[in-house]
C-alpha cells in the first residue's frame, strides 16, 4: 500500500476484523494496551473497538506527552514567565494544561505574560535570535520523537553563541514508562488491569527502533507489536498480538515496517546522546516517580539549561481530586469513570491534562463519542 487512504479502507478493515474474530480462542479474554495517544486517537476516530470481538479490550496508555506532564512542571514554566520575566515558548497543547490554582500558560498569556505558541524547536531559536534583549526559554516536552529537534536547537544555539536562549527540558523515555506500568501494583498486582500485550509506539520507534522493547518483552513475558497510526495498522497489530498470546510467545514484532527498523535512526540517536543524559528520576502524572525515565541537558551544554540558569526547583503538586487522569494514564480507569467527563470537563474547559491534547484519552472519547460500556470493562 502506498497512500494513506488505503490504510483506512473499510473493506480491508472488515476483512481484518474477520481474521481477528477467527483467531481469538473461545472463552479467552485479550487486553492490550495501546501506549501512544496517536493509537488512542485512531481507535476512537475510526471506531476500531467496534470492529473487534467482545473478547478483545483496548486499554489506553500514558503515551501522550502533554497528559503525563505533572502540574509542578507547568508551574515551573509559569514562574519563569511571571516571576523571572522571560519569554517562554512552547507547543500549543502545553499552553492549555491546567496548572496550580486553575491557571494555565494560556491564561497567564492573556494576563500579559510573554508566552508564545510555537510549532517547533527551531521557532524558539528564531524568536531568541530576533529578540536579543529578551531571555527566551523553550519549554520542551515530548517523547523520543521530539527530542532530536531540541538537541539540534541546543547545538545550533552553541554554534551561534546565542546567549539569550535556553531549554527547560522535560523530554521523556517510553520504555521506562512501559516497565513502570508493568511493575505498578495497580496494574500488575492482583490483576486490577491485567495486560496481555502492548501496541508499541509508532513515531517514537522510528527514532529508537524496536530493539529497546526486547528487554521487557522477555523480562515481563508480554508481547509487543509496534504499529503505525492508521486504523489498519492498529487492527493488524491486534491480530499479531492475538496470535502471540495464543501461541504463548512474548516477542517484539514490527507491523510498522514501512518506517521502523530494529536499530532506529542512528543520526537522531547520536544527536540525543551528544546533548542529553539520563535523569535519575522524573515524576509522571499518573505514574509517579519513574526511575531513569527522562532526560536532562549534559553539563557540557549547561549554559543552555534553563533549570541551571534560573535555579528551577521542582515541587510535586497533587492533581484535582475529582480528576481521574492518573488512573486513566495507568490504564486502571477509562474516561467514563470520571464524574466530570463531558459535563464540567470538556475540551473547551479541560479540568485535567487528558482532556487537553487530541491524543489524550478523555479528549479522544469526547471528540468521537466513544462511550461504550465495553471500553470501560
Ligand atoms: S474527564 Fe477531565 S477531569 Fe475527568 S479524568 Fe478526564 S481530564 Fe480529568
Amino acid at each position: 500500500m502506498k497512500f494513506v487512504d488505503e490504510f483506512r479502507d473499510g473493506g480491508l478493515a472488515r476483512a481484518l476484523a474477520g481474521k481477528i474474530e477467527r483467531a481469538v480462542e473461545p472463552g479467552r479474554r485479550y487486553r492490550f494496551m495501546e501506549f501512544c495517544g496517536g493509537h488512542t486517537h485512531a481507535i476512537s476516530r475510526y471506531g476500531v473497538t467496534e470492529l473487534l470481538p467482545e473478547s478483545v479490550t483496548m486499554v489506553h496508555g500514558p503515551g501522550c506527552p502533554v497528559c503525563v506532564l505533572p502540574i509542578g512542571r507547568i508551574d515551573n514554566a509559569l514562574a519563569l514567565a511571571l516571576e523571572q520575566g522571560v519569554t517562554v515558548c512552547t507547543y500549543a497543547d502545553t499552553m492549555r494544561v491546567p496548572a496550580s490554582g486553575r491557571t494555565s500558560l494560556m491564561k497567564a498569556r492573556a494576563a500579559g505574560a510573554d508566552i508564545r505558541m510555537i510549532y517547533s524547536a527551531a521557532d524558539a531559536l528564531r524568536i531568541a535570535r530576533e529578540n536579543p534583549a529578551k531571555d527566551v526559554v523553550f519549554f520542551a516536552i515530548g517523547f523520543e520523537t521530539t527530542t532530536p529537534p531540541t538537541a539540534l536547537a541546543i547545538l545550533e544555539a552553541e554554534r551561534e553563541s546565542l546567549a539569550n536562549f535556553s531549554v527547560f527540558c522535560n523530554h521523556l523515555l517510553t520504555p521506562a514508562a512501559i516497565s513502570s506500568i508493568l511493575e505498578s501494583p495497580q496494574v500488575r498486582g492482583i490483576g486490577t488491569v491485567p495486560l496481555d500485550g502492548f501496541v508499541g509506539p509508532a513515531h517514537v520507534s522510528c527514532v529508537i527502533g524496536s530493539a529497546p522493547y526486547e528487554y521487557f518483552a522477555a523480562e515481563y513475558a508480554k508481547p509487543v507489536v509496534i504499529a503505525g497510526f492508521e486504523p489498519l495498522d492498529v487492527m493488524q497489530a491486534v491480530l499479531m498480538l492475538v496470535k502471540q498470546v495464543n501461541e504463548g510467545r512474548s516477542e517484539v514484532e514490527n507491523e510498522f515496517v514501512r518506517a521502523v527498523t530494529r536499530e532506529g535512526n542512528a543520526k537522531a540517536k547520536a544527536l540525543v546522546a551528544e546533548v542529553f543524559t539520563l535523569r535519575r528520576s522524573f515524576e509522571w502524572r499518573g505514574l509517579g516517580e519513574v526511575p531513569y525515565s527522562a532526560l536532562r541537558i549534559k553539563p557540557r551544554y549547561g549554559r543552555f539549561d534553563a533549570e541551571q540558569r534560573y535555579g528551577i526547583v521542582y515541587r510535586s503538586v497533587a492533581d484535582n481530586k475529582a480528576c481521574e487522569c492518573g488512573a486513566i494514564l495507568r490504564g486502571a480507569k477509562s474516561p467514563r469513570d470520571c464524574k466530570l467527563f463531558g459535563t464540567v470537563c470538556t475540551p473547551e474547559n479541560p479540568m485535567g491534562s487528558c482532556m487537553v491534547s487530541s491524543e489524550g484519552a478523555c479528549a479522544a472519547w469526547y471528540t468521537y463519542g466513544r462511550f461504550r460500556d465495553r471500553e470501560a470493562a
